[in-house]
Protein backbone atom coordinates (compact mmCIF):
# COMPACT_ATOMS: atom_id res chain seq x y z
CA UNK A 1 0.00 0.00 0.00
CA UNK A 2 1.38 3.09 -1.00
CA UNK A 3 1.33 6.42 1.46
CA UNK A 4 0.61 9.88 0.56
CA UNK A 5 3.86 10.48 1.36
CA UNK A 6 5.60 7.97 -0.56
CA UNK A 7 3.12 8.38 -3.80
CA UNK A 8 4.96 9.30 -6.73
CA UNK A 9 4.78 13.33 -7.77
CA UNK A 10 3.80 13.90 -11.41
CA UNK A 11 4.50 16.96 -13.44
CA UNK A 12 3.17 18.55 -16.18
CA UNK A 13 3.92 17.94 -19.72
CA UNK A 14 5.42 21.12 -21.25
CA UNK A 15 7.16 21.78 -24.64
CA UNK A 16 8.74 18.82 -24.50
CA UNK A 17 9.73 18.38 -20.59
CA UNK A 18 8.45 16.98 -17.48
CA UNK A 19 7.93 20.47 -15.18
CA UNK A 20 6.22 20.89 -12.03
CA UNK A 21 3.40 23.59 -12.02
CA UNK A 22 3.64 27.11 -10.81
CA UNK A 23 0.97 26.81 -8.50
CA UNK A 24 3.12 24.51 -6.64
CA UNK A 25 -0.74 23.16 -5.84
CA UNK A 26 -1.57 19.52 -6.38
CA UNK A 27 -4.30 16.99 -6.73
CA UNK A 28 -4.40 13.45 -4.96
CA UNK A 29 -5.46 10.59 -6.64
CA UNK A 30 -6.07 7.61 -5.37
CA UNK A 31 -8.18 3.72 -5.84
CA UNK A 32 -11.36 3.80 -5.59
CA UNK A 33 -11.44 0.31 -4.39
CA UNK A 34 -8.68 0.93 -1.81
CA UNK A 35 -9.11 4.71 -0.54
CA UNK A 36 -6.11 3.81 1.24
CA UNK A 37 -3.99 3.29 -1.92
CA UNK A 38 -2.20 6.53 -3.21
CA UNK A 39 -1.90 6.28 -7.27
CA UNK A 40 -0.46 9.53 -6.88
CA UNK A 41 0.02 13.38 -6.65
CA UNK A 42 -0.78 15.22 -9.58
CA UNK A 43 -0.49 18.78 -10.54
CA UNK A 44 -3.05 21.51 -9.90
CA UNK A 45 -2.34 24.06 -12.62
CA UNK A 46 -3.28 27.75 -12.27
CA UNK A 47 -3.47 30.17 -15.22
CA UNK A 48 -0.03 30.85 -15.46
CA UNK A 49 0.72 27.18 -16.19
CA UNK A 50 -2.25 26.76 -18.79
CA UNK A 51 -0.55 30.30 -20.39
CA UNK A 52 3.10 28.21 -20.33
CA UNK A 53 1.69 25.06 -22.30
CA UNK A 54 -0.65 27.07 -24.67
CA UNK A 55 2.34 29.63 -25.80
CA UNK A 56 4.22 26.16 -26.20
CA UNK A 57 1.87 24.57 -28.82
CA UNK A 58 1.33 27.95 -30.56
CA UNK A 59 4.81 27.97 -31.03
CA UNK A 60 4.96 24.34 -32.58
CA UNK A 61 2.53 24.64 -34.77
CA UNK A 62 4.62 26.36 -37.14
CA UNK A 63 6.61 23.86 -38.11
CA UNK A 64 4.20 20.78 -37.25
CA UNK A 65 1.30 22.34 -39.82
CA UNK A 66 4.15 22.13 -42.49
CA UNK A 67 5.64 18.73 -41.78
CA UNK A 68 4.16 16.02 -44.31
CA UNK A 69 0.94 14.60 -42.96
CA UNK A 70 3.01 11.07 -43.58
CA UNK A 71 5.84 12.02 -41.46
CA UNK A 72 3.43 12.98 -38.77
CA UNK A 73 1.84 9.10 -38.99
CA UNK A 74 5.11 7.46 -39.13
CA UNK A 75 5.09 8.71 -35.09
CA UNK A 76 1.75 7.74 -34.24
CA UNK A 77 2.06 4.58 -35.74
CA UNK A 78 5.26 4.13 -33.46
CA UNK A 79 3.07 5.23 -30.74
CA UNK A 80 0.41 2.69 -31.79
CA UNK A 81 3.39 -0.06 -31.36
CA UNK A 82 4.39 1.46 -28.03
CA UNK A 83 0.94 0.98 -26.72
CA UNK A 84 0.81 -2.38 -27.73
CA UNK A 85 4.20 -3.49 -26.24
CA UNK A 86 3.13 -1.60 -22.09
CA UNK A 87 -0.49 -2.83 -22.98
CA UNK A 88 -0.67 -5.10 -19.57
CA UNK A 89 1.05 -2.68 -17.26
CA UNK A 90 -1.26 0.41 -18.66
CA UNK A 91 -4.46 -1.08 -18.25
CA UNK A 92 -3.77 -2.41 -14.58
CA UNK A 93 -2.58 1.16 -13.78
CA UNK A 94 -5.98 2.36 -15.33
CA UNK A 95 -7.55 -0.39 -13.35
CA UNK A 96 -6.28 1.06 -9.97
CA UNK A 97 -6.90 4.47 -10.68
CA UNK A 98 -10.28 3.81 -12.19
CA UNK A 99 -11.93 0.67 -10.91
CA UNK A 100 -13.18 -0.66 -13.90
CA UNK A 101 -12.42 -4.72 -14.60
CA UNK A 102 -8.85 -5.95 -16.01
CA UNK A 103 -11.44 -7.33 -19.24
CA UNK A 104 -12.76 -3.17 -19.66
CA UNK A 105 -9.08 -1.36 -19.05
CA UNK A 106 -7.09 -3.77 -21.29
CA UNK A 107 -9.72 -2.81 -24.20
CA UNK A 108 -9.90 0.79 -23.10
CA UNK A 109 -6.03 0.67 -23.82
CA UNK A 110 -6.75 -0.82 -27.36
CA UNK A 111 -9.42 1.63 -28.20
CA UNK A 112 -6.19 3.75 -28.02
CA UNK A 113 -4.36 1.57 -29.76
CA UNK A 114 -7.08 1.13 -32.75
CA UNK A 115 -7.70 4.86 -32.74
CA UNK A 116 -3.54 5.86 -33.20
CA UNK A 117 -3.27 3.32 -35.75
CA UNK A 118 -6.37 4.21 -37.42
CA UNK A 119 -5.33 7.69 -37.64
CA UNK A 120 -1.88 7.31 -38.46
CA UNK A 121 -3.40 5.71 -41.44
CA UNK A 122 -5.16 8.99 -42.38
CA UNK A 123 -1.64 10.66 -42.64
CA UNK A 124 -1.66 9.04 -46.43
CA UNK A 125 -5.08 10.00 -46.86
CA UNK A 126 -6.78 13.41 -45.49
CA UNK A 127 -8.75 13.30 -48.66
CA UNK A 128 -10.18 16.09 -50.15
CA UNK A 129 -12.18 16.49 -53.73
CA UNK A 130 -11.42 17.01 -57.35
CA UNK A 131 -14.08 18.31 -59.05
CA UNK A 132 -14.82 19.94 -62.82
CA UNK A 133 -14.79 23.44 -62.96
CA UNK A 134 -18.07 25.39 -64.39
CA UNK A 135 -15.69 27.28 -66.72
CA UNK A 136 -13.00 26.17 -69.31
CA UNK A 137 -9.42 25.93 -68.40
CA UNK A 138 -10.10 26.04 -65.07
CA UNK A 139 -8.94 23.72 -62.44
CA UNK A 140 -10.85 23.09 -59.03
CA UNK A 141 -10.00 21.41 -55.48
CA UNK A 142 -10.50 21.53 -52.10
CA UNK A 143 -8.05 20.66 -49.45
CA UNK A 144 -7.95 19.91 -45.83
CA UNK A 145 -5.91 22.82 -43.48
CA UNK A 146 -5.34 22.45 -40.00
CA UNK A 147 -6.54 25.03 -37.85
CA UNK A 148 -4.10 25.84 -34.58
CA UNK A 149 -3.52 24.81 -30.92
CA UNK A 150 -6.57 22.78 -29.57
CA UNK A 151 -8.14 22.66 -26.19
CA UNK A 152 -9.27 19.00 -24.85
CA UNK A 153 -10.70 18.40 -21.80
CA UNK A 154 -11.33 14.76 -20.92
CA UNK A 155 -13.81 12.45 -18.48
CA UNK A 156 -12.44 10.04 -16.17
CA UNK A 157 -14.62 6.97 -17.40
CA UNK A 158 -12.28 6.44 -20.31
CA UNK A 159 -9.26 7.61 -19.42
CA UNK A 160 -6.85 6.64 -21.99
CA UNK A 161 -9.50 5.76 -25.32
CA UNK A 162 -11.44 9.72 -24.90
CA UNK A 163 -7.93 11.33 -25.12
CA UNK A 164 -6.69 9.68 -27.95
CA UNK A 165 -10.24 9.55 -29.69
CA UNK A 166 -9.25 13.65 -29.56
CA UNK A 167 -5.85 13.74 -29.68
CA UNK A 168 -5.00 11.49 -32.45
CA UNK A 169 -7.16 12.91 -34.91
CA UNK A 170 -5.85 16.54 -34.40
CA UNK A 171 -2.14 15.47 -34.60
CA UNK A 172 -2.41 13.81 -38.05
CA UNK A 173 -4.65 16.86 -39.29
CA UNK A 174 -1.23 18.98 -38.34
CA UNK A 175 -2.83 20.58 -35.50
CA UNK A 176 -0.35 20.91 -31.91
CA UNK A 177 -2.94 20.53 -28.43
CA UNK A 178 -2.71 20.97 -24.77
CA UNK A 179 -5.48 18.45 -22.59
CA UNK A 180 -6.16 18.48 -19.36
CA UNK A 181 -7.66 14.93 -18.49
CA UNK A 182 -9.84 14.48 -15.54
CA UNK A 183 -9.14 15.11 -12.20
CA UNK A 184 -10.21 11.34 -10.81
CA UNK A 185 -7.91 9.76 -14.33
CA UNK A 186 -4.73 11.86 -14.69
CA UNK A 187 -2.45 8.58 -14.77
CA UNK A 188 -3.56 7.47 -17.74
CA UNK A 189 -3.36 10.68 -20.06
CA UNK A 190 -0.03 10.31 -18.36
CA UNK A 191 0.50 7.19 -19.89
CA UNK A 192 -0.21 8.05 -23.30
CA UNK A 193 1.49 11.70 -23.83
CA UNK A 194 4.55 9.77 -21.97
CA UNK A 195 4.31 7.53 -24.65
CA UNK A 196 3.75 10.15 -27.64
CA UNK A 197 7.30 12.04 -26.89
CA UNK A 198 9.11 8.57 -26.84
CA UNK A 199 7.66 7.85 -30.20
CA UNK A 200 9.56 11.22 -30.88
CA UNK A 201 6.62 14.09 -31.26
CA UNK A 202 8.70 17.19 -31.36
CA UNK A 203 8.42 19.38 -28.08
CA UNK A 204 5.29 21.48 -28.42
CA UNK A 205 3.13 19.70 -30.38
CA UNK A 206 1.55 18.00 -27.21
CA UNK A 207 0.97 19.78 -24.17
CA UNK A 208 -0.46 18.11 -20.88
CA UNK A 209 -1.57 19.96 -17.30
CA UNK A 210 -2.89 18.39 -14.73
CA UNK A 211 -5.93 20.39 -12.82
CA UNK A 212 -9.62 20.87 -12.11
CA UNK A 213 -12.55 22.04 -14.45
CA UNK A 214 -13.41 25.42 -12.89
CA UNK A 215 -9.87 26.82 -12.75
CA UNK A 216 -7.49 24.37 -14.88
CA UNK A 217 -10.48 23.54 -17.55
CA UNK A 218 -11.58 27.29 -17.22
CA UNK A 219 -8.79 28.92 -18.43
CA UNK A 220 -7.45 26.28 -21.23
CA UNK A 221 -11.20 26.87 -22.66
CA UNK A 222 -11.49 30.65 -22.63
CA UNK A 223 -7.92 30.84 -23.70
CA UNK A 224 -7.77 33.27 -26.61
CA UNK A 225 -4.96 31.33 -28.46
CA UNK A 226 -6.92 27.86 -28.26
CA UNK A 227 -9.62 28.43 -31.40
CA UNK A 228 -10.11 24.69 -31.07
CA UNK A 229 -11.87 22.85 -28.16
CA UNK A 230 -12.77 19.43 -27.73
CA UNK A 231 -14.81 18.56 -24.55
CA UNK A 232 -16.33 15.09 -22.77
CA UNK A 233 -18.38 15.01 -20.15
CA UNK A 234 -21.39 16.26 -18.45
CA UNK A 235 -24.07 18.32 -20.22
CA UNK A 236 -24.05 20.64 -18.00
CA UNK A 237 -20.35 21.02 -17.81
CA UNK A 238 -20.68 21.33 -22.02
CA UNK A 239 -23.52 24.51 -21.89
CA UNK A 240 -20.55 25.91 -19.84
CA UNK A 241 -17.80 25.24 -22.30
CA UNK A 242 -20.41 26.49 -25.23
CA UNK A 243 -21.00 29.75 -23.69
CA UNK A 244 -17.58 30.73 -23.60
CA UNK A 245 -16.63 29.36 -26.68
CA UNK A 246 -19.71 30.27 -28.90
CA UNK A 247 -19.46 34.05 -28.12
CA UNK A 248 -16.08 34.35 -29.53
CA UNK A 249 -16.54 31.29 -32.29
CA UNK A 250 -14.55 29.23 -31.42
CA UNK A 251 -14.66 25.58 -32.79
CA UNK A 252 -16.08 23.52 -30.43
CA UNK A 253 -17.29 19.98 -30.03
CA UNK A 254 -19.20 18.22 -26.90
CA UNK A 255 -19.75 14.44 -26.37
CA UNK A 256 -22.43 14.55 -23.36
CA UNK A 257 -24.47 12.32 -21.22
CA UNK A 258 -26.98 9.28 -21.83
CA UNK A 259 -29.67 8.02 -21.28
CA UNK A 260 -29.75 5.15 -23.83
CA UNK A 261 -32.70 2.17 -24.32
CA UNK A 262 -32.30 -1.41 -25.07
CA UNK A 263 -35.70 -2.42 -26.48
CA UNK A 264 -36.40 -6.10 -26.21
CA UNK A 265 -39.21 -7.20 -28.59
CA UNK A 266 -41.67 -10.09 -28.14
CA UNK A 267 -39.60 -12.10 -30.61
CA UNK A 268 -36.39 -11.36 -29.02
CA UNK A 269 -33.69 -14.27 -28.30
CA UNK A 270 -34.43 -13.65 -24.60
CA UNK A 271 -30.58 -15.19 -23.60
CA UNK A 272 -28.91 -13.03 -25.87
CA UNK A 273 -30.85 -9.98 -24.92
CA UNK A 274 -30.51 -10.51 -21.00
CA UNK A 275 -26.59 -10.83 -22.12
CA UNK A 276 -26.60 -8.05 -23.36
CA UNK A 277 -28.62 -6.31 -20.80
CA UNK A 278 -26.29 -7.29 -17.97
CA UNK A 279 -23.25 -5.99 -20.41
CA UNK A 280 -24.67 -2.91 -21.37
CA UNK A 281 -26.33 -1.77 -17.85
CA UNK A 282 -23.40 -3.15 -15.37
CA UNK A 283 -20.24 -2.46 -17.40
CA UNK A 284 -17.89 -0.03 -16.10
CA UNK A 285 -20.50 0.44 -13.56
CA UNK A 286 -22.78 1.64 -15.04
CA UNK A 287 -20.72 4.65 -15.73
CA UNK A 288 -20.30 4.67 -19.54
CA UNK A 289 -22.17 7.50 -21.59
CA UNK A 290 -23.57 4.75 -23.37
CA UNK A 291 -24.39 2.63 -20.89
CA UNK A 292 -27.85 0.71 -21.01
CA UNK A 293 -29.90 1.99 -17.88
CA UNK A 294 -33.39 1.90 -19.36
CA UNK A 295 -34.49 -1.74 -20.87
CA UNK A 296 -38.22 -1.58 -22.43
CA UNK A 297 -39.33 -5.02 -22.55
CA UNK A 298 -42.62 -6.22 -24.74
CA UNK A 299 -45.53 -6.87 -22.21
CA UNK A 300 -45.55 -10.73 -23.66
CA UNK A 301 -42.24 -11.33 -22.51
CA UNK A 302 -41.48 -8.86 -19.53
CA UNK A 303 -42.27 -11.15 -16.82
CA UNK A 304 -39.61 -13.98 -18.08
CA UNK A 305 -37.19 -11.20 -18.89
CA UNK A 306 -37.42 -9.66 -15.70
CA UNK A 307 -36.85 -12.82 -13.62
CA UNK A 308 -33.99 -13.82 -15.82
CA UNK A 309 -32.20 -10.35 -15.43
CA UNK A 310 -32.64 -9.76 -11.86
CA UNK A 311 -31.21 -13.06 -11.03
CA UNK A 312 -27.95 -12.55 -13.38
CA UNK A 313 -27.81 -9.67 -11.80
CA UNK A 314 -28.33 -9.66 -8.12
CA UNK A 315 -25.08 -12.41 -9.00
CA UNK A 316 -23.00 -10.08 -10.10
CA UNK A 317 -19.07 -10.36 -8.62
CA UNK A 318 -18.31 -6.31 -7.16
CA UNK A 319 -14.70 -6.07 -5.89
CA UNK A 320 -11.68 -4.72 -6.85
CA UNK A 321 -11.36 -4.77 -10.59
CA UNK A 322 -7.90 -6.37 -10.44
CA UNK A 323 -9.25 -9.66 -9.18
CA UNK A 324 -10.03 -11.53 -12.42
CA UNK A 325 -13.32 -13.41 -10.85
CA UNK A 326 -14.48 -9.95 -10.28
CA UNK A 327 -17.29 -8.79 -12.73
CA UNK A 328 -18.11 -5.28 -11.34
CA UNK A 329 -15.82 -2.32 -9.54
CA UNK A 330 -16.81 0.44 -7.50
CA UNK A 331 -18.00 3.83 -8.69
CA UNK A 332 -15.20 6.44 -9.07
CA UNK A 333 -15.36 8.48 -6.27
CA UNK A 334 -17.77 9.40 -3.10
CA UNK A 335 -19.93 12.15 -5.00
CA UNK A 336 -20.50 9.38 -7.80
CA UNK A 337 -21.66 6.54 -4.86
CA UNK A 338 -23.84 9.63 -3.05
CA UNK A 339 -25.45 10.47 -6.85
CA UNK A 340 -26.23 6.87 -7.33
CA UNK A 341 -27.80 6.57 -3.93
CA UNK A 342 -30.00 9.80 -4.03
CA UNK A 343 -31.34 8.28 -7.05
CA UNK A 344 -32.34 5.13 -5.60
CA UNK A 345 -34.36 6.76 -3.22
CA UNK A 346 -35.83 8.95 -5.53
CA UNK A 347 -36.84 5.78 -7.50
CA UNK A 348 -38.46 4.54 -4.45
CA UNK A 349 -40.35 7.81 -4.04
CA UNK A 350 -41.65 7.39 -7.41
CA UNK A 351 -42.99 4.31 -6.72
CA UNK A 352 -40.45 2.54 -9.37
CA UNK A 353 -40.49 -1.80 -7.78
CA UNK A 354 -36.72 -2.09 -6.61
CA UNK A 355 -36.35 -5.75 -7.51
CA UNK A 356 -32.36 -6.29 -6.48
CA UNK A 357 -29.91 -3.81 -5.11
CA UNK A 358 -30.24 -0.51 -3.93
CA UNK A 359 -27.93 -0.40 -1.42
CA UNK A 360 -24.06 1.17 -1.02
CA UNK A 361 -21.63 -2.36 0.10
CA UNK A 362 -18.71 -1.26 2.80
CA UNK A 363 -18.69 -3.64 5.04
CA UNK A 364 -15.69 -6.65 4.95
CA UNK A 365 -13.84 -6.22 1.74
CA UNK A 366 -15.79 -3.29 0.44
CA UNK A 367 -14.96 -1.11 3.73
CA UNK A 368 -12.25 1.21 1.50
CA UNK A 369 -13.81 1.48 -1.26
CA UNK A 370 -16.89 3.34 -3.23
CA UNK A 371 -18.68 0.43 -3.98
CA UNK A 372 -22.05 -0.06 -4.76
CA UNK A 373 -24.92 -2.90 -5.47
CA UNK A 374 -26.02 -3.71 -8.90
CA UNK A 375 -29.53 -2.41 -8.62
CA UNK A 376 -32.61 -2.88 -10.63
CA UNK A 377 -35.86 -0.97 -10.72
CA UNK A 378 -38.89 -3.11 -12.54
CA UNK A 379 -42.38 -1.59 -13.31
CA UNK A 380 -41.05 1.78 -13.99
CA UNK A 381 -42.48 4.56 -16.24
CA UNK A 382 -41.41 6.52 -19.21
CA UNK A 383 -41.79 9.50 -17.41
CA UNK A 384 -40.02 8.84 -14.04
CA UNK A 385 -36.55 10.41 -12.93
CA UNK A 386 -34.99 7.57 -13.05
CA UNK A 387 -36.27 6.85 -16.51
CA UNK A 388 -35.48 10.59 -17.47
CA UNK A 389 -32.06 11.46 -16.25
CA UNK A 390 -28.51 10.17 -16.63
CA UNK A 391 -27.44 8.21 -12.97
CA UNK A 392 -23.55 7.24 -14.32
CA UNK A 393 -24.24 4.12 -12.20
CA UNK A 394 -25.23 0.32 -11.59
CA UNK A 395 -28.51 1.15 -11.75
CA UNK A 396 -31.06 0.09 -14.72
CA UNK A 397 -34.33 0.83 -15.00
CA UNK A 398 -37.23 -2.02 -16.92
CA UNK A 399 -39.94 -0.14 -18.51
CA UNK A 400 -43.19 -2.37 -20.12
CA UNK A 401 -44.15 -1.68 -23.41
CA UNK A 402 -47.21 -2.90 -25.72
CA UNK A 403 -45.61 -2.24 -29.09
CA UNK A 404 -42.56 -1.52 -31.13
CA UNK A 405 -43.99 2.09 -31.97
CA UNK A 406 -44.61 2.82 -27.99
CA UNK A 407 -40.76 1.66 -27.56
CA UNK A 408 -39.45 3.99 -29.89
CA UNK A 409 -41.64 6.76 -28.43
CA UNK A 410 -39.59 5.70 -24.88
CA UNK A 411 -36.69 5.60 -26.29
CA UNK A 412 -36.66 8.96 -28.11
CA UNK A 413 -38.89 10.79 -25.11
CA UNK A 414 -35.51 11.97 -23.31
CA UNK A 415 -33.08 14.85 -23.47
CA UNK A 416 -30.23 12.58 -24.83
CA UNK A 417 -29.48 10.90 -27.85
CA UNK A 418 -26.59 8.91 -27.47
CA UNK A 419 -27.36 5.04 -28.27
CA UNK A 420 -30.22 2.91 -28.53
CA UNK A 421 -30.48 -1.21 -29.25
CA UNK A 422 -33.25 -3.56 -30.22
CA UNK A 423 -33.54 -7.65 -29.68
CA UNK A 424 -35.83 -8.86 -32.69
CA UNK A 425 -35.14 -11.76 -35.26
CA UNK A 426 -37.74 -9.35 -37.23
CA UNK A 427 -35.64 -7.91 -39.95
CA UNK A 428 -38.92 -4.98 -40.03
CA UNK A 429 -38.48 -4.27 -36.56
CA UNK A 430 -35.05 -4.21 -36.87
CA UNK A 431 -35.33 -2.08 -40.06
CA UNK A 432 -38.19 0.69 -38.48
CA UNK A 433 -36.15 0.64 -35.14
CA UNK A 434 -32.81 1.79 -37.22
CA UNK A 435 -35.16 4.60 -39.36
CA UNK A 436 -37.12 5.69 -36.10
CA UNK A 437 -34.38 6.32 -33.33
CA UNK A 438 -32.97 9.40 -32.91
CA UNK A 439 -29.85 8.62 -31.80
CA UNK A 440 -26.21 8.78 -33.23
CA UNK A 441 -25.81 4.98 -32.34
CA UNK A 442 -28.25 2.11 -33.07
CA UNK A 443 -27.48 -1.48 -32.53
CA UNK A 444 -29.31 -4.49 -33.68
CA UNK A 445 -28.93 -7.50 -31.26
CA UNK A 446 -26.07 -6.07 -29.33
CA UNK A 447 -26.15 -3.93 -26.26
CA UNK A 448 -25.66 -0.29 -26.27
CA UNK A 449 -22.31 -0.33 -26.19
CA UNK A 450 -19.06 -1.68 -27.82
CA UNK A 451 -18.22 1.43 -30.55
CA UNK A 452 -15.57 0.72 -33.11
CA UNK A 453 -13.08 3.61 -33.86
CA UNK A 454 -13.58 3.35 -37.53
CA UNK A 455 -17.23 4.73 -37.55
CA UNK A 456 -18.42 8.26 -35.82
CA UNK A 457 -18.95 8.20 -32.44
CA UNK A 458 -21.76 11.31 -30.83
CA UNK A 459 -25.60 11.67 -29.99
CA UNK A 460 -28.02 14.11 -30.75
CA UNK A 461 -29.90 16.20 -28.76
CA UNK A 462 -28.32 16.97 -25.55
CA UNK A 463 -25.77 14.84 -25.99
CA UNK A 464 -23.89 16.61 -28.35
CA UNK A 465 -23.63 19.61 -30.63
CA UNK A 466 -23.82 18.02 -34.35
CA UNK A 467 -20.09 16.91 -34.39
CA UNK A 468 -18.78 13.53 -34.08
CA UNK A 469 -15.59 11.82 -32.87
CA UNK A 470 -13.69 8.93 -34.26
CA UNK A 471 -13.70 8.10 -38.20
CA UNK A 472 -13.46 10.57 -40.87
CA UNK A 473 -16.15 12.54 -38.51
CA UNK A 474 -13.33 13.78 -36.20
CA UNK A 475 -10.85 14.63 -39.24
CA UNK A 476 -13.68 17.14 -40.21
CA UNK A 477 -13.34 18.45 -36.54
CA UNK A 478 -9.84 18.89 -36.97
CA UNK A 479 -9.80 20.72 -39.99
CA UNK A 480 -11.33 23.28 -42.27
CA UNK A 481 -11.93 23.33 -46.09
CA UNK A 482 -10.17 25.46 -48.32
CA UNK A 483 -11.79 25.25 -51.62
CA UNK A 484 -9.20 26.09 -54.16
CA UNK A 485 -9.80 27.19 -57.46
CA UNK A 486 -6.49 27.60 -60.38
CA UNK A 487 -7.43 29.35 -63.60
CA UNK A 488 -5.08 28.94 -66.62
CA UNK A 489 -7.60 30.84 -69.09
CA UNK A 490 -5.21 33.92 -68.76
CA UNK A 491 -8.26 35.83 -69.09
CA UNK A 492 -10.69 36.94 -66.79
CA UNK A 493 -13.61 34.31 -66.37
CA UNK A 494 -16.82 35.10 -64.04
CA UNK A 495 -18.56 32.24 -62.42
CA UNK A 496 -21.54 32.28 -63.42
CA UNK A 497 -22.25 35.12 -65.94
CA UNK A 498 -19.38 34.39 -68.52
CA UNK A 499 -21.22 30.75 -69.12
CA UNK A 500 -24.39 31.63 -69.03
P1 LIG B 1 -17.62 16.49 -15.96
O1 LIG B 1 -18.37 17.36 -16.90
O2 LIG B 1 -17.80 16.72 -14.52
O3 LIG B 1 -16.05 16.62 -16.22
C1 LIG B 1 -15.49 16.40 -17.48
C2 LIG B 1 -14.24 17.23 -17.63
O4 LIG B 1 -14.60 18.60 -17.65
C3 LIG B 1 -13.23 17.07 -16.48
O5 LIG B 1 -11.92 17.06 -17.02
C4 LIG B 1 -13.47 18.32 -15.66
O6 LIG B 1 -12.36 18.73 -14.92
C5 LIG B 1 -13.79 19.33 -16.74
N1 LIG B 1 -14.54 20.51 -16.30
C6 LIG B 1 -15.45 20.60 -15.28
N2 LIG B 1 -15.91 21.87 -15.19
C7 LIG B 1 -15.30 22.58 -16.16
C8 LIG B 1 -15.37 23.94 -16.58
N3 LIG B 1 -16.16 24.82 -15.96
N4 LIG B 1 -14.63 24.32 -17.63
C9 LIG B 1 -13.82 23.44 -18.28
N5 LIG B 1 -13.70 22.15 -17.91
C10 LIG B 1 -14.43 21.73 -16.88
O7 LIG B 1 -17.95 15.00 -16.37
P2 LIG B 1 -17.41 13.65 -15.69
O8 LIG B 1 -18.14 13.45 -14.43
O9 LIG B 1 -15.92 13.64 -15.66
O10 LIG B 1 -17.85 12.57 -16.77
C11 LIG B 1 -19.09 11.98 -16.78
C12 LIG B 1 -19.94 12.57 -17.87
O11 LIG B 1 -19.28 12.45 -19.12
C13 LIG B 1 -21.26 11.82 -18.06
O12 LIG B 1 -22.29 12.74 -18.23
C14 LIG B 1 -21.03 11.01 -19.33
O13 LIG B 1 -22.20 10.67 -20.01
C15 LIG B 1 -20.16 11.93 -20.11
N6 LIG B 1 -19.42 11.20 -21.13
C16 LIG B 1 -19.81 11.37 -22.43
C17 LIG B 1 -19.18 10.68 -23.45
C18 LIG B 1 -19.59 10.87 -24.88
O14 LIG B 1 -18.79 10.59 -25.76
N7 LIG B 1 -20.80 11.33 -25.17
C19 LIG B 1 -18.14 9.81 -23.14
C20 LIG B 1 -17.78 9.64 -21.81
C21 LIG B 1 -18.43 10.36 -20.81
Amino acid sequence: MATASASRAYKNFINGEWVAPNSGKTLENRNPANTDEVIGVFPLSSQEDVDAAVSAAKAAYHSWRLTPAPKRAEILYRTAEILVKRKEEFSREMTREMGKVLAETRGDVQEAIDMTYYMAGEGRRLFGQTTPSELPNKFAMSVRQSIGVCGMITPWNFPMAIPSWKMMPALVCGNTLVIKPAEDTPLSTHNLVGVLAEAGLPPGVVNLVGGDGPGTGAALTRHPDVPVVSFTGSTSTGRLIAETCAPVFKHYSLEMGGKNIILVMEDANLDLAVDGAIWGGFGTTGQRCTAASRVAVHKNVYNEFVNRFVARAAKLKVGNGLDPTVEMGPCINEQQLQTVMSYIEIGRREGAKLLTGGSRLSSGEYAKGWFHQPTVFGDCSPKMRVAQEEIFGPVVSLIPIDSLEQGIEVANGVPYGLSASIYTLNVNRAFAAMQDLYTGIVYVNAPTIGAETHLPFGGTKQTGNGHREAAVAAIDFFTEWKSVYIDYSDKLQRAQIDNN
